[in-house]
């Protein structure tokens, strides 16, 4: 059926939302993507994206552009007394005055001084206040079990694959970047402990964390980040101290998501172990909340500094945690931390790609609405040639993204799948190959992919932005919080030149780059059509260049100073070729299929555009132009 984009209209604040509106009736290669490859229950992936679609679309959205404007606030307490981090501030500097209480008496700082003069026991801390309507969001989230997708049903999770969860999350994104945080950390998390820890904090956190009940504001962190310590992990001074059968963690760490986290996990130094070295770096879980000997209910020694102001995801608290000697459960063995830190960052670095997809799926939404609307030189924008490029160069770029990321997804769960046959000792021969091989591949797919889609999110975000003119700049319109909120994307979770370089230790360290030349070789092997078999040599070409300057650039164990250098035009022309091969098998696929040509002719034109030295790229064939309805409005295209 054709995507109508005025289904979204209005696109301006506060007004009212059109009840078809469901994010997933605009995303079919998503399903399409998830219909070929997962091997889940159909019927209940398809009614669980649909009510995550309608969702997204209908409850969430319409709250982020004012939980944007009202942002997160730091809050001190003193005992009953609530005060502003201002007021905080006078109140230390009252307490070091030691005024007499009888000199105080007007205004909540000066009763805080009183009482805490009064009673030194008085509980001090910060907490997090969120936006009011982020809060509303979050019980919502909860009420529909979205919290714990992909985490086994026995902890409360809903087992569903990781391509699935993916696709959970990415709709979860395009509504709301920042409370698209609350969720995949808390996975996250989830997710770490139910790969390494005890059974008895496995037991006792994830169901929390899972939980489906909408009082319950249980929530994840993961906290690495020191002020030393951003991409460099060897600069980490944070430090743990056994006593007796726990340890105590003190320090600070800085540019955390979710400080007032419920369960952290926190990456720190064992007491002893060299400075300035990965040894000795060790996994804790750090609860927010300990029992005293009485079982009653106590805060763990950890204290929220500030908060930051930053550029977008202002929905989402970003801050620093100070732990006082906080109690804390190792996850693990000793100096293991960074090696299960690793492992578990492929699932939080496609996450973040995600994050940077929803976003994109967003700008793009938004600005495919406008150009339907907004009328120049007697047309509407979406009529006019060079917008209409513009537009079908977006929407290529999406697809083609979406593809590799969901691609990735895909050899997760084949791994993760074989993987729990090998714990249990039931692994044939060639399954224990095939579960190398997926390895491999997710090893490389997932730097590529956190890569391309964060990226890719600036880029559609920025478009986006163009296409709007004046009212895409101001903020009565959703893309100008889009642009801030895809930003991030690049940043955390390990930078993109960080990305690059890990691309290239995959393929040095791990042997990956033989297998991701395998799969690209195999998924070109399809395609048979006399009018694709042009596009496919000319990416055969390019890839026989690539295998040449890849062996030499990247296999050796002291990476040189040219890999380095060429780290991100390496990682770029990678993802390319994974990209033109990934969708020029999709068009051959869907005209066997469905005799629909509209996948094939965006194959083509993202491999004109890419492949075609500078010389030859006017190529005059004006695909965007001819193939428009098909190619925005996804109508069927049964000839060429
Ligand atoms: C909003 C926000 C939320 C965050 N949330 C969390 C969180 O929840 N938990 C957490 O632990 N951290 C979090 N972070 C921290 C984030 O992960 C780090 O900021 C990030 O890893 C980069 O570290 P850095 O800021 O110290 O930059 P640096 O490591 O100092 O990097 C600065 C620049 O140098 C480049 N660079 C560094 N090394 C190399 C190299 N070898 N070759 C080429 N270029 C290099 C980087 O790519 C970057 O461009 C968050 C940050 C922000 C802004």
């Amino acid at each position: 059926m054709p995507l109508d984009y005025k289904i979204f209209k209005p696109i301006a604040d506060n007004q009212e939302i059109s009840k078809n509106q469901n994010y997933l009736d605009f995303n079919p290669h998503l399903l399409f993507l998830i219909d070929r490859v997962d091997e889940g229950d159909k019927e209940l992936t398809h009614s669980i994206l649909k009510m995550v679609g309608e969702l997204s679309a209908q409850r969430l959205a319409p709250k982020a552009e004012a939980n944007d404007r009202e942002g997160c606030r730091l809050q001190w307490r003193v005992g009953e007394f609530r005060l502003s981090p201002e007021e905080f501030f006078l109140f230390q500097e009252l307490i070091e005055l030691k005024i007499p209480s009888d000199k105080i008496s007007e205004g909540v700082v000066d009763q805080a001084v009183q009482a805490y003069a009064a009673d030194n026991d008085l509980p001090i801390f910060s907490e997090v206040l969120l936006p009011e309507g982020a809060q509303e969001q979050l019980r919502l989230l909860r009420e529909q079990d979205l919290f714990g997708v992909s985490l086994p049903e026995e902890y409360g999770g809903t087992s569903l694959s990781q391509m699935v969860g993916g696709a959970v999350l990415l709709m979860i994104a395009q509504a709301d970047a920042s409370l698209f945080l609350r969720v995949m950390l808390t996975e996250g998390v989830g997710d770490l402990l139910d790969n390494f820890a005890d059974v008895s904090l496995k037991e006792k956190y994830i169901p929390l964390l899972c939980s489906g009940d909408p009082e319950n504001n249980y929530v994840g962190a993961m906290v690495i980040t020191e002020p030393s310590a951003g991409s460099d992990f060897r600069g980490m001074v944070v430090k743990a101290i056994k006593k007796g059968d726990k340890y105590l963690i003190g320090g600070r760490k800085i540019f955390i998501t979710n400080p007032d986290a419920d369960v952290s996990i926190v990456l720190s130094r064992i007491d002893g172990a060299p400075l300035d070295s990965l040894k000795g770096l060790t996994l804790f879980l750090v609860p927010k909340y300990l029992a005293d000997e009485n079982g009653k209910k106590i805060r763990n020694r950890i204290i929220i500094e500030n908060l930051e102001n930053k550029l977008g995801i202002h929905a989402s608290p970003t801050g620093t945690m100070l732990f006082k000697g906080s109690e804390a459960f190792r996850i693990g063995e000793e100096g293991e931390g960074l090696e299960q830190m690793l492992t578990l960052m492929n699932r939080s670095r496609l996450g973040i790609g995600i994050q940077g997809l929803g976003v994109a799926e967003r700008a793009f939404l938004e600005s495919a609405t406008y150009c339907m609307e907004r009328k120049q030189f007697g047309k509407i924008l979406a009529e006019l040639p060079l917008m209409q490029e513009i537009l079908v160069d977006m929407r290529i770029e999406i697809e083609a993204a979406t593809s590799l990321i969901f691609r990735a997804y895909h050899f997760m769960d084949k791994y993760f799948g074989l993987r729990e046959k090998a714990l249990l000792g039931e692994l044939s021969d060639s399954e224990k190959i095939a579960m190398e091989k997926y390895y491999k591949l997710l090893r490389i797919l997932t730097p590529l992919a956190k890569y391309r889609c964060s990226k890719l999110s600036v880029s559609i975000a920025d478009r986006a932005v163009s296409n709007l003119g004046g009212y895409g700049y101001i903020s009565e319109y959703k893309v100008e919080r889009l642009i801030r909120d895809a930003k991030i994307t690049t940043i955390y979770e390990g930078t993109n030149n960080m990305m690059a370089l890990d691309v290239q230790r995959s393929i040095a360290n791990e042997g990956t780059l033989d297998e991701i030349m395998a799969d690209i070789d195999s998924t070109l092997e399809e395609i048979a059509d006399q009018q694709l078999i042009p596009y496919k040599n000319r990416i055969l070409e390019s890839v026989e260049y690539f295998k040449d300057r890849a062996e030499k650039v990247s296999c050796s164990e002291d990476r040189s100073i040219s890999s380095q250098v060429e780290a991100e035009k390496f990682a770029e022309i990678l993802i390319t070729v994974f990209e033109a091969s990934l969708m020029l098998e999709e068009g051959q696929y869907l005209i066997e299929k469905e005799n629909d040509w509209r996948k094939a002719v965006m194959a083509m034109k993202y491999i004109d555009d890419n492949f075609l030295p500078l010389e030859q790229k006017l190529t005059l064939k004006l695909l965007s132009r001819k193939y428009f309805d098909s190619i925005f409005y996804g109508k069927t295209l049964s000839v060429l």
